[in-house]
């Protein structure tokens, strides 16, 4: 496994990672009972106990004590963390790994002890301008269209070139005027700008199912890829979010990201709530698509910040049956892809070895054709690369859950 590069050693105070809470030090609230390593990628990949969760709560501990210096390898182990959460879920002692790990990643940026390359900088400053990111990344969406991908992580798909999801389900809405729940849409950030095509499948499979679809359009990025990075700004953007999405009457507020889903319930679970679309999908009465003669079989990998973050079981049964499809469990569909939001940008060898484990099945699973689905764009990015990358060698496509409830795409 790929250790990050060592930082250079700073002789600055090193700050509590847990000071601005004011109730109680979270980093104490580990038992050491070591239940958390059999689920942790970095760990299941090193066998380093300082690639643990109990491992990296023991050295932020310690330096939070006094009881270490800032030692350059504490920032390396931070920065190996995938941020999955599964030591969450996995945890008896309910320790808020995920809050600890956001505090210290923003203190390890704050005094230079982990340096955000400039490339990523730029891309979270774009992120957090809708407005700039779609317009500049117009051309993905076309090259998108035509199926010339650039990048591993591109897929082919059949994303609007100028039309907003915002004026798309307005235009839907009037046409075909539901009459069930009221729900806003956050469109995120990298959806809208590049994978356009799964926000458009998501007005129509609500829609037809009776919901009502109001896409507010001062919504802006949730934050997370902010929240990854340790950048500043979180905070704004949540507010910006909480002012767009509560001067609305619906009933929730809908993602159909996992990642951008735990972020926007950050920002707004006090006053409205946040539900994953498809968590919402499994409460309503759903059109069934008929598909007798499909041979494909549909291989369902769950997001980790849909179960370890959001708290979610999964997708509902009644959703994957709606679909038509064949469908099962990918095998360790709880475990990480090795996505993590940028992850596989900031530590792509690590993404990668966690990727090999998890794909291989896909080699040799039956079904023609065969579809790897989930519910995280993060995620499907990620394993798209598993097929530029070799890791697997057979076809097989990736599709977002809700592109497989599309009225637009019954084969
Ligand atoms: S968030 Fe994931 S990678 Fe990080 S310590 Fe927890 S289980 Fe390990
Ligand atoms: S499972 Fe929880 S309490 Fe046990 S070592 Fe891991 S983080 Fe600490």
């Amino acid at each position: 496994m790929a250790t990050s590069q060592t930082p250079a050693p700073t002789p600055d105070a090193v700050p509590h990672v847990c000071s601005s809470t004011g109730e109680r030090d979270l980093l104490t609230s580990c038992v050491h009972c070591g239940l958390c390593l059999e689920v942790c990628p970095t760990y299941q990949l090193s066998g380093d106990e300082n690639n643990s969760p109990r491992g990296r709560l023991r050295l932020w501990r310690e330096e939070a004590d006094g009881r270490l210096a800032a030692d350059p390898w504490t920032a390396a182990y931070t920065q190996d963390c995938v941020g999955c959460l599964a030591c969450e879920s996995a945890c008896p002692a309910n320790v808020p790994y995920g809050e600890i790990l956001e505090q210290t990643r923003h203190a390890h940026v704050a005094t230079g002890r982990t340096k955000t390359p400039f490339k990523l900088r730029i891309a979270a400053a774009m992120a957090s301008r809708p407005w700039l990111f779609n317009f500049t990344m117009t051309p993905v969406r076309l090259l998108r269209r035509m199926g010339v991908l650039p990048h591993r992580f591109l897929f082919a798909g059949q994303p609007s070139a100028t039309q907003s999801t915002a004026s798309y389900a307005q235009q839907l809405m009037q046409q075909h005027r539901p009459t069930g729940p009221r729900v806003a849409f956050l469109t995120g950030c990298l959806m809208e700008a590049v994978f356009r095509e799964i926000n458009f499948a998501t007005v129509r499979v609500l829609i037809e199912n009776n919901v009502q679809v109001f896409v507010p359009r001062d919504q802006g990025c949730c934050g997370a890829m902010q929240e990854h990075l340790g950048l500043d700004g979180v905070d704004q953007l949540r507010e910006q979010n909480r002012k767009a999405f509560n001067s609305h009457d619906v009933d929730c507020v809908v993602c159909n990201s996992s990642g951008c889903g735990l972020a926007t319930s950050k920002a707004l679970s006090d006053d409205v709530p946040v539900r994953d679309v498809l968590d919402f999908l499994g409460e309503q009465k759903l059109v069934q698509r008929h598909r007798p003669a499909n041979k494909a079989r549909v291989y369902v990998d769950l997001p980790c910040h849909l179960v370890h973050g959001q708290k979610l079981a999964g997708i509902p049964k009644s959703v994957l049956d709606a679909t038509g499809y064949q469908w099962e469990l990918a095998p360790q569909a709880r475990d990480c892809c090795g996505s993590g939001g940028v992850y596989n940008l900031q530590q792509p060898e690590n993404a990668k070895e966690i990727l090999t484990r998890k794909s291989a099945f896909l080699n040799n699973a039956a079904g023609d054709p065969v579809i790897l689905a989930t519910s995280n764009h993060v995620c499907m990015m990620q394993w798209n690369s598993a097929r530029n990358d070799g890791l697997v060698t057979r076809p097989y496509s990736v599709q977002h859950v809700i592109q497989l409830l599309d009225p637009l795409t019954v084969q």
